[in-house]
């Protein structure tokens, strides 16, 4: 029995988001007609197709690499001033993001070949999938900087703005179908991941009980500002409850070990998905359930993410980007001569890598405010964004002349 991936966990989020859908349409509350199983499993397969290798960590680090100081998360700037007065200073001001990233996969980068069309028809076109999935698909429904909006999230690329307008229209917040999907995502992460590090022994369910040193100092650590914050009332109580639930000992993968857990995630992933309900058009959690989500997650920062292995990790991650990006810019730079003669020379552009001569071909030739450099660095991301972990290792031992060439 493995554990969950990028991929089991998109399977499982569907799972959880069609059992909302399921949940949501049984009560008795008026549903707005865009409510679509349809585009709820769409979304919530497509909701983690644009995270980056590294996760999180690879995530920032792209960004950093191509916007400046001045621009980064926490003070970006509208897609009208990045028109208006272009920062010389941001290779890509936009930036990357792993929302962002995932319209550009569905309705760009990937392939779906219409069978009414020839093979030269193809073209970027994407999967093809409908506004209501896309929409679905859409946490984020802005572009970087939008006024009055979350800074560290955006749903579209400045390239991608049309198709972000065609998909949500004029809203600018996600719709019913996106909320089921960011609900199924919460939960999914909650109670998948903390499933998964139980059982490797990173985090010791077993010593959760009221009153034991772990369970006071997770609480602590919990109830601190960097974390979940002040406790509402009635929160801490149904945390306890929660305890009841969880396994008495160590994993060990005994079958009396699995029935331990399927008891656990099957309590966690009904008192979840009881807790949405609609009101006026929106999904409406309920505030103590929502909480307890919130603080199931901070199980993970608390025994993983804070804890300096892991931090020692992402350092080496972040180095692994960086080299990676610096080579593939000086190969891109020069094979589509950028600040050099006109035209892009073909003996150069033949030593690219197919992976990405193609994302840079697409993106050179999307209709965009872009500039021609700016739509390279664009190709650049798309292609370093694509790879998975061991990819990302493995090109990086190979600029690195450390691993003969294999196949990119
Ligand atoms: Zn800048």
């Amino acid at each position: 029995m493995s554990l969950h991936n990028r991929l089991t966990h998109s399977l499982k989020v569907e799972q959880v988001g069609v059992s909302i859908y399921t949940k949501l349409s049984g009560d008795d509350r008026q549903l707005p007609p865009i409510f679509d199983m349809h585009a709820i499993a769409a979304a919530c397969l497509a909701h983690d197709l644009g995270h980056p290798p590294f996760g999180h960590a690879g995530e920032q680090e792209l960004d950093a690499l191509v916007v400046c100081g001045q621009h980064q998360r926490s003070r970006p700037r509208t897609y009208e001033q990045r028109r208006q007065d272009p920062c010389s200073n941001c290779k890509l001001e936009d930036g990357f993001e792993g929302n962002a990233q995932s319209l550009r996969i569905s309705a760009v980068l990937s392939v779906h070949k219409d069978k009414d069309k020839t093979d030269k028809e193809i073209g970027p076109i994407g999967l093809d999938l409908t506004r209501a999935s896309l929409a679905a698909t859409t946490k984020y429904p802005w572009l970087r900087g939008a006024p009055d909006k979350k800074a560290s999230k955006w749903g579209a690329y400045d390239c991608d703005k049309e198709i972000l307008e065609w998909a949500v229209g004029r809203q600018d917040v996600p719709d019913l179908n996106a909320q089921v999907m960011d609900w199924a995502d919460d939960i999914s992460y909650a109670v998948h991941d903390i499933e998964d590090f139980y059982r490797i022994g990173l985090i010791p369910l077993n010593d959760y009980k009221r009153g034991t040193d772990v369970a006071k100092g997770f609480l602590r650590y919990a109830k601190s500002a960097n974390a979940v914050g002040p406790l509402s009332p009635g929160v801490e109580e149904a945390l306890y409850g929660l305890f009841e639930f969880l396994p008495r000992s160590r994993f060990t993968g005994t079958t009396e070990d699995l029935a331990a857990l399927d008891r656990l995630r099957g309590t966690l992933l009904t008192s979840f998905i009881r807790a949405a309900k609609v009101e006026s058009g929106n999904v409406v959690r309920d505030p103590i359930q929502d909480e307890l989500n919130g603080i199931l997650k901070q199980l993970i920062w608390f025994h993983i993410i804070d804890e300096p292995t892991l931090a020692n990790i992402q350092v080496g991650q972040r180095q692994v980007l960086r080299d990676i990006f610096g080579r593939v810019e000086t190969f891109a730079l020069e094979a589509y001569k950028v600040g050099g003669a006109a035209m892009a020379d073909e003996q150069s552009l033949r030593r690219l890598p197919n992976a990405l001569r193609r994302t840079l071909d697409l993106a050179l030739a999307q209709d965009s405010s872009y500039t021609h450099k700016q739509k390279i660095y664009r190709g650049i991301l798309d292609f370093i964004s694509g790879l998975s972990d061991s990819e990302a290792y493995y090109l990086h031992a190979v600029l690195a002349g450390r691993e003969h060439v294999g196949h990119l």
